[in-house]
């Protein structure tokens, strides 16, 4: 039996690295798809865990070899998911998050159907805002940046096949677990 794809969106900020971080410790049966980013690492970040950080040129070159599910530029960097490791643990049974911005999720919808596409939603605009600022990773240009593409992707929560608000990472992060497994 092929194991189920989930795919984590959202607005940056929202808390969907949290809730995957938690899903990590407590859920180690599935597989979470490490990215490809041409961004710099944030602190505690680490090579190979939250995402393999390359150069444009090497991005460029496994877009035209046909390397990535999807990719998408965001905010000014590039970022994509690697193809085989998704492909292989589905093939083993595993079930697999993808935790990716709008544009990747829609190329998702389109080449992977069958996905299970769940929106991760703020309690409200204002907590959006406090968190963006709060996470203190970001210069205040790129929190507008970030701030003014959420706005488009909160408007797109109604494309998705489910919501889950992240009033609180554990209890968001566990109704995940039952969708996937429901
Ligand atoms: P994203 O990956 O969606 O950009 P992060 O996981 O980096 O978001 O979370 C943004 C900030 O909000 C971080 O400082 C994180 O600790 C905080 N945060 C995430 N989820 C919650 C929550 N449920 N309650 C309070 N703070 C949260
Ligand atoms: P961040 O820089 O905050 O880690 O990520 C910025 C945005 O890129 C987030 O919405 C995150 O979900 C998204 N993202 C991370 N990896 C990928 C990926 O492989 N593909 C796409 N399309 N988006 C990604």
């Amino acid at each position: 039996m092929t194991g189920r794809l989930l795919v984590l969106s959202g607005p940056s900020g929202v808390g969907k690295s949290s809730v995957v971080d938690y899903l990590r410790v407590h859920h180690p049966h599935i597989a979470f798809s490490v990215s490809v980013t041409t961004r710099a690492p944030r602190p505690g970040e680490v090579d190979g865990v939250h995402y393999h950080f390359i150069e444009r040129s090497e991005f460029e070159r496994m877009v035209e070899a046909g390397e990535l599910l999807e990719w998408a530029e965001f905010a000014g960097n590039l970022y994509g998911t690697p193809a085989a490791p998704v492909r292989e643990a589905l093939a083993s049974g595993t079930p697999v998050i993808v935790e990716i911005e709008l544009q990747g999720a829609r190329q998702v919808r389109t080449s992977a159907p069958d996905a299970l596409q769940v929106f991760l939603a703020p309690p409200s605009w204002d907590v959006l805002v406090e968190r963006l600022q709060g996470r203190g990773t970001e210069a205040p240009e790129v929190i507008t940046r970030r701030l003014d593409t959420a706005r488009v992707e909160l408007a797109s929560e109604g494309e998705f096949d489910r919501s889950v608000v992240n009033d609180s990472v554990p209890r968001a992060a566990e109704e995940i677990v039952g969708l996937l497994t429901g």
